[in-house]
């Protein structure tokens, strides 16, 4: 249970992303988060520079989607002001969610990356596909009381990763 929460690499945020480093370990598809991940919590409003990084993105090559749990008005709104598809109330960690990102991607699992501020839905969601999964700590500490509850035990596990020297 525990190694299947473990992401595959983390980064401190989407802006550090290394595409280089993606492309050499075989990514061709993204898939990212939207809450704390794109834009802070319940908020959407793109940050400038992550615009750049999806348009970065694009014209590296990569084929980019958004995976939310989130309502559709909402996703759409990101997805449209970025250009990229979407599939919303997604219920990660569900597979049936990431399948359909996969077939909007047009990518199959070992090329396709899942990017996200929850070990309990991206990251477990992504690791139970065999996705590429990369963490970024939360944009913000607002979330649902749901989530707040997740996130305590979220926190041990991060802990213990930690002490296993497996996240930094
Ligand atoms: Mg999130």
């Amino acid at each position: 249970m525990l190694e299947k929460l473990c992401p595959d690499c983390q980064a401190n945020s989407i802006l550090e992303l290394n595409l280089e480093e993606l492309k050499k370990v075989g990514i061709r598809g993204v898939i990212f988060d939207l809450d704390n991940t794109l834009v802070e919590w319940k908020k959407d409003i793109l940050d400038p520079e992550v615009v750049v990084l999806i348009e970065r993105f694009k014209a590296e090559g990569f084929k980019i989607c958004i995976l939310s749990n989130a309502l559709e008005h909402r996703v759409e709104a990101v997805a449209r002001a970025l250009d990229v598809p979407y599939v919303s109330r997604a219920a990660k960690p569900r597979k049936l969610p990431f399948r359909k990102a996969l077939e909007l991607l047009a990518t199959l699992p070992e090329e396709t990356a899942v990017v996200g501020d929850q070990l309990f839905t991206d990251i477990l969601g992504g690791n139970r596909m065999e996705l590429y999964t990369i963490w970024t700590p939360p944009l913000s500490t607002t979330e649902f009381l749901s989530t707040k509850a997740v996130r305590k035990l979220e926190r041990l596990v991060i802990k213990r990763f930690r002490k296993k020297g497996i996240l930094k």
